[in-house]
This record gives C-alpha cells, sequence and structure tokens, in this order.
C-alpha cells in the first residue's frame, strides 16, 4: 500500500511537472501572439426579449496557436495577465472590435453595439480612457455603440480609483457592464455608486433555471433589483427554450446564449443578423 501511494504521489508530482511546462510552453508562445497574427475575434450575438431585435454582439477572443493549436480563453487569459501582455493584447481586442462593428453599421446595421471584454489590468493601467477614446477615433465608432465588461473583481479591486475612471468612461459615452454577476462579492452599494449601465447574470445560474429553486430565485432578485436600480439585465448562457420563455416571463431585456447563436466569425455573425426574423421565437 505504502509503495502505491508512492507511486501515485510521483505521478501526481510529474502531472504538475507537465502543466508547469505546459504553462511556460504557452506563455512563451503567447509573446509572439500578435506578431504571427494568431489572434482573431469571434462574435456572439444579444437579443431583446421585448423588441424580438438583435441589438448587438459581444466579441471574444480566439487563439489558434502554431504550435499547440487551439486554446481556450480561459487557459490563456490568465497567462497574458501575469506576463502583462494582457494590455496589448487587450488594445488589438478592442481596436478589432470596433473596426468590425463600424463596418457592420456602415454596412446598415446601424443600431447595432459590441461588448468587449476588458481585463482588470487594463482598467487600472494609467491611460485605459484614452486607448479607449483612440480606438474609437480611429475606427469612427460612436461612444455609444461600444460596451465594456468587467468583472466583479475589477470593481474591488481598487473601489476608489476604479469608481473614477469608470465615470471617465462614462462620460465619453461608452456602456458599462458588470459581467458574471453573482459569483463574486459586489455589494450592492457598489451598483448604486459605481456609473455601471447593465448587469450580465452568470451562466451558472442561468443552466439549472427552473430546476433549481435556488437559482430561479437569484435571477429573479437580480433582474427586479437591476430594474429598480435602472439598470439593463442581459441573461448568458441561455441553452434552451424553456430557459428563454422563463426569463422572458420574468422581464430579463436580453439573452445571449447557444440557443441564439455560438460566437461565430465575423462573417457568419453577420449574416446571421441579417437573416434574424423576430418571428423565430414567436
Ligand atoms: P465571458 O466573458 O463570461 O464569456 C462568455 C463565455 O461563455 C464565452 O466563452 C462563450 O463562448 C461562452 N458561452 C456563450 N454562450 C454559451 C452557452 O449558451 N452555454 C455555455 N456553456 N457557454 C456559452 P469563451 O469564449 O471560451 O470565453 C471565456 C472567457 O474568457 C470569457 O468569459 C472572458 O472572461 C474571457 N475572454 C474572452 N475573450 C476575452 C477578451 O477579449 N478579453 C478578456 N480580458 N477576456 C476575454
Ligand atoms: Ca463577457
Ligand atoms: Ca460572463
Ligand atoms: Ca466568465
Amino acid at each position: 500500500a505504502k509503495a502505491a501511494g508512492r507511486r501515485t504521489f510521483v505521478r501526481y508530482d510529474d502531472s504538475m511537472e507537465i502543466a508547469n511546462r505546459r504553462r511556460a510552453q504557452l506563455s512563451s508562445a503567447l509573446h509572439k501572439v500578435l506578431d504571427r497574427g494568431e489572434l482573431r475575434l469571434v462574435f456572439q450575438p444579444r437579443l431583446s426579449l421585448t423588441t424580438r431585435r438583435i441589438t448587438g454582439v459581444e466579441a471574444l477572443l480566439r487563439w489558434t496557436s502554431e504550435e499547440y493549436g487551439e486554446i481556450p480563453p480561459i487557459q490563456f487569459i490568465p497567462l497574458a495577465e501575469e506576463s502583462g501582455l494582457i494590455l496589448e493584447i487587450g488594445e488589438w481586442v478592442l481596436l478589432d472590435a470596433c473596426r468590425t462593428l463600424q463596418r457592420w453599421r456602415q454596412a446598415g446595421m446601424t443600431d447595432l453595439t459590441v461588448a468587449v471584454n476588458v481585463s482588470v489590468l487594463q482598467l487600472l493601467r494609467g491611460d485605459f480612457s484614452e486607448s479607449v477614446r483612440k480606438a474609437l477615433t480611429e475606427t469612427g465608432l460612436p461612444p455609444h455603440a461600444l460596451e465594456l465588461e468587467l468583472t466583479e473583481s475589477v470593481l474591488m479591486a481598487n473601489a476608489e480609483q476604479t469608481a473614477a475612471k469608470l465615470q471617465a468612461l462614462r462620460e465619453m459615452g461608452v456602456s458599462l457592464a458588470i459581467d458574471d454577476f453573482g459569483t463574486g462579492y459586489s455589494s450592492l452599494a457598489y451598483l448604486k455608486r459605481l456609473p455601471i449601465t447593465t448587469l450580465k447574470i452568470d451562466k451558472t445560474f442561468i443552466t439549472d433555471l427552473n430546476r433549481d429553486p435556488d437559482d430561479t430565485a437569484i435571477t429573479t432578485t437580480v433582474i427586479t433589483m437591476a430594474h429598480s436600480l435602472g439598470l439593463t439585465v442581459v441573461a448568458e448562457g441561455v441553452e434552451s427554450e424553456t430557459q428563454l420563455r422563463f426569463l422572458d416571463h420574468f422581464r430579463c431585456d436580453e439573452i445571449q446564449g447557444h440557443w441564439l447563436s455560438r460566437p461565430v466569425d465575423p462573417e457568419s455573425c453577420l449574416r446571421f443578423i441579417r437573416e434574424w426574423s423576430p418571428a423565430a421565437i414567436g
């Protein structure tokens, strides 16, 4: 038994070493992504339950590494944050997302908005609102067509400094969303104090909607609370018509998820939006 235990330990140790080696390899490959053009954005549409129309899209980052193939964002975003590379990558994302949206708007989709995920490092850096302004000026995208998605951890990281930065962005005219809402520790007081426009209910609550009474309670409470604070509520990770009907019934404003569309390349997304008919929900 002792020998077996030791073998298990050795194996565990090996797997740690393999994991660490992989992280180091990915991290070093990540430094070349921008030069090599290995990053691209995919887009996932968002649907208004009030108008039954597509209101906008969320830009999501994809990395296809020459050496390691497709690496999911949950693996490489943390590495990019550790190395600080997320700053450069984040600027690229912002610019590319704004450019794509402005192209679509000029092609007739004049009301569409784009949501871009922002890492805490980007926001805490001195000139983040300047990068945003630059992306808007360079692409011609109007500020109200851009929404920045921040996680609750961002808001808690440095409350004073963050509040001032968000205020500046809001004054510029961009919308501000709290992503993965309900998974962090932000208090209701923050919601009141910060110039937030949108709450995105985390998909973990949506998954078990109408099966788990707790998730149902949390979701309906968040919707009610958001509305009384004048915020737009978006449910993410909507995969079934049952979830959609439930969210519609409880007056959730917008939904996003595989039920509507997976995140897809820009051309496919534009085609999807063009061909979307409100009759699809009935
Ligand atoms: P997120 O911002 O919460 O994005 C939503 C994630 O849920 C995306 O995963 C999306 O593909 C996935 N998703 C959408 N609909 C459904 C659904 O119906 N069911 C399920 N199970 N999943 C759904 P993805 O693209 O793998 O991104 C993971 C996370 O990586 C994002 O979570 C975000 O935190 C981060 N991320 C992605 N792109 C960027 C970026 O450009 N910048 C930064 N800082 N983070 C990013
Ligand atoms: Ca997001
Ligand atoms: Ca989310
Ligand atoms: Ca997330």
